[in-house]
C-alpha cells in the first residue's frame, strides 16, 4: 500500500532523517524531509503529504507546536511522534493533542513501518467515511428538495389530486380536490374512499386498477357530484417489486363546459322545434304544388320547386336527428323493446340502399345465417342504427369497392358488422367521430353532405339497448363498425 504515499520526516538530526528516508524508500514510500517544525509546516502548505513523522523536541519549533497548527490546518494527516525513552510522558501529551501514535528512539524498522501503515489505513477509512457522509448529506438534501418541490406542485395544482393505498384508503389529496369535492373538514388520513368522494363508478374503476396490475392502464370517466362535473383520470402506481401500491386520480373540473353544453343544447332544441313546424308546412305546400293541385307547372318551375323541396327535406332530417340526439341525452327517448328478427330488418335496409350503392359502383351484400337468434330491441332504433352505418359505409367509399353487412351470434349477444373498403379513419379521430357534429376533414369526403350527428345517434341508441359499438379502421383500406346487441331471453 506504500506506492504513491508521501511520508514527511521532521527531525533536526540528519542521521535520523537519512535513516528514515532509506528505510521508507526501500518500502516504496515517497519521502520528504524537514529540519524543524516551521520548515515542516511550510512544506505541508506546498506539497501533498500523507503521514508526518515528527521528532518531539527540535530547535525553532517542536512537535507540540507542529501538532497545534497541523491538527487545525490539515486534520486528516496523521502525525506520528518520534521520541526518546525519557520523553514518553511528553509523547502521551502529544497524543492527547491529536497525534496519531508515537515511536521511541532508537526505533526498529518493522514497528515503524507497521505504525505508518496503520496511520495510512486510518486516514483512508476516515476519508471514505467523510465521503460517504457528504454523499448521504447530499442525497438527503436532494430528497428534501424533491419532496418540497412535489409538495408545492401538488398543492398548487388547479386540478384535484387523490391518492389511495392498495386498501383503497385515501392517503393523500390536495386542496383543489377538497375544494372540488366539497369535502370540508377533511377526515383524518388514511380514510375510506367514500368519506372523501362517494361515487360507485370511481370505486369500481379503482378496484379494477388494483386487481388488474397493468402498469400502463389508465381509466377515464366522468363523475358528477351535485352540480359539479369532473373528468377523472385514474392510474395505478407500483413499488420496486412491481407490486401495485395504490392509485392516483386527477380530477379536472368540467362543470363550466357541461353547463355551456346544456345551454347550447337547450338553444339548439328550441330553435329546432321552432323551425320544424314552418318547414313542414312549407314542404306540404310544395307537395301540393308539385302534385299539380294548384295548377299546371312549367318544367323549369317543377325543377326549381323539386330542388327546394329536397333542401327542405334535408333540413327536416337534420332537425329530426338533432331532436333525436337531444331526446336521448335528456333521457326522454323511450324504447319499445321486443323480440326482433334482425336478419329481415337488415335485409330491408340493404334493399333500400341497393340503388344508391349501384350508383356509386359499390357491391352491397348481406351475410346473415338463417338460424340467427332474435334480439331484444326497439325496431325503429335498430333501423336508425344500421341505416346510419350502411349509409356512412357507402358515402365514405368514393372509389367503389364492397360493403358487407354480416351478423353472427355470441352466447349472450349478437354482433353485426358493417365493413367497407372506403377512405378509413385515422386512429386519433376514432374516439371523436361519435361526438355530436364531429366530421373528419378528408379531401375525399368533402363532397359528402352530413351533419356529424349520425354516429352520436348510433351510440346513443346502442347504449340505451345496453349494447356496444366498436370501430376498426385502416386509412386507405376501409373501416368495420361492429355493433353488439343483447339476445332476446329464451
Ligand atoms: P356524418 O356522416 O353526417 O358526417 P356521422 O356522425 O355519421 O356524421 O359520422 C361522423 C364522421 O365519421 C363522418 O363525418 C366521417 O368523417 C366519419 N365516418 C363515419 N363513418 C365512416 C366510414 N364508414 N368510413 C370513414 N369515415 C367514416
Amino acid at each position: 500500500m506504500a506506492e504513491g504515499y508521501t511520508v514527511l520526516v521532521v527531525d533536526d538530526e540528519k542521521v535520523i532523517r537519512d535513516g528514515c528516508t532509506l528505510i521508507l524508500k526501500s518500502e516504496g514510500y515517497r519521502v520528504a524531509t524537514a529540519e524543524n517544525g516551521r520548515e515542516a509546516l511550510e512544506l505541508l502548505e506546498r506539497e501533498p503529504v500523507n503521514v508526518v513523522l515528527c521528532d518531539l523536541k527540535m530547535p525553532v519549533m517542536g512537535a507540540l507546536e507542529v501538532l497545534e497548527h497541523a491538527t487545525a490546518r490539515f486534520p486528516d494527516i496523521p502525525v506520528i511522534i518520534i521520541t526518546g525513552h525519557g520523553t514518553v510522558d511528553d509523547a502521551v501529551e502529544c497524543m492527547k493533542r491529536g497525534a496519531y501514535d508515537f515511536v521511541t528512539k532508537p526505533f526498529r524498522i518493522d514497528p515503524l513501518i507497521l505504525c505508518i501503515k496503520r496511520a495510512l489505513e486510518k486516514q483512508l477509512l476516515e476519508r471514505q467515511t467523510r465521503r460517504l457522509q457528504e454523499e448521504q448529506a447530499r442525497n438527503l438534501y436532494t430528497l428534501a428538495m424533491e419532496q418540497s418541490r412535489m409538495h408545492t406542485i401538488v398543492n398548487c395544482m388547479a386540478d384535484g389530486l387523490l391518492v389511495t393505498n392498495r386498501n383503497l384508503e385515501v392517503v393523500l389529496c390536495n386542496p383543489s380536490f377538497l375544494r372540488l369535492a366539497g369535502t370540508n373538514p377533511p377526515p383524518p388520513l388514511p380514510a375510506p374512499l367514500a368519506t372523501y368522494i362517494h361515487d360507485p363508478g370511481l370505486q369500481e374503476a379503482l378496484e379494477d386498477l388494483l386487481t388488474a396490475q397493468e402498469p400502463d392502464r389508465c381509466v377515464y370517466q366522468e363523475i358528477r357530484q351535485g352540480r359539479a362535473h369532473f373528468r377523472a383520470m385514474s392510474a395505478p402506481f407500483f413499488g420496486p417489486d412491481h407490486q401495485v401500491l395504490g392509485t392516483v386520480t386527477v380530477f379536472h373540473d368540467v362543470t363550466y363546459f357541461k353547463e355551456l353544453d346544456e345551454v347550447k343544447t337547450f338553444f339548439v332544441n328550441m330553435v329546432s322545434h321552432e323551425l320544424r313546424s314552418p318547414l313542414s308546412a312549407i314542404k306540404m305546400q310544395h307537395s301540393v304544388i308539385l302534385d299539380g293541385l294548384a295548377g299546371d307547372l312549367t318544367l323549369k318551375q317543377r325543377e326549381l320547386l323539386t330542388r327546394a323541396h329536397d333542401k327542405i327535406q334535408g333540413l327536416l332530417d337534420l332537425i329530426n336527428e338533432l331532436l333525436d340526439v337531444a331526446r336521448i341525452e335528456a333521457g326522454h327517448r323511450q324504447l319499445e323493446p321486443a323480440p326482433l328478427e334482425l336478419g329481415s330488418v337488415l335485409q330491408e335496409i340493404v334493399d333500400l340502399f341497393q340503388t344508391k350503392a349501384q350508383e356509386q359502383n359499390i357491391l352491397l351484400t348481406l351475410a346473415v345465417p338463417a338460424d340467427l337468434p332474435p334480439i331484444l330491441a326497439d325496431r325503429r332504433g335498430v333501423e336508425e342504427v344500421f341505416t346510419n352505418l350502411i349509409s356512412n359505409a357507402i358515402n365514405y367509399s368514393p372509389d367503389g369497392g364492397e360493403v358487407v353487412v354480416s351478423a353472427h351470434s355470441h352466447p349472450d349477444r349478437l354482433e353485426v358488422r358493417v365493413k367497407d373498403q372506403g377512405i378509413g379513419i385515422e386512429p386519433d379521430e376514432i374516439p371523436k367521430i361519435f361526438d355530436k357534429f364531429y366530421r373528419v376533414k378528408h379531401p375525399k369526403s368533402r363532397q359528402v353532405i352530413g351533419t356529424g350527428l349520425g354516429l352520436a345517434l348510433v351510440r346513443g341508441i346502442v347504449d340505451l339497448h345496453r349494447g356496444a359499438v366498436e370501430v376498426e379502421s385502416q386509412v386507405g383500406e376501409g373501416s368495420t363498425f361492429k355493433v353488439f346487441l343483447p339476445l332476446a331471453p329464451l
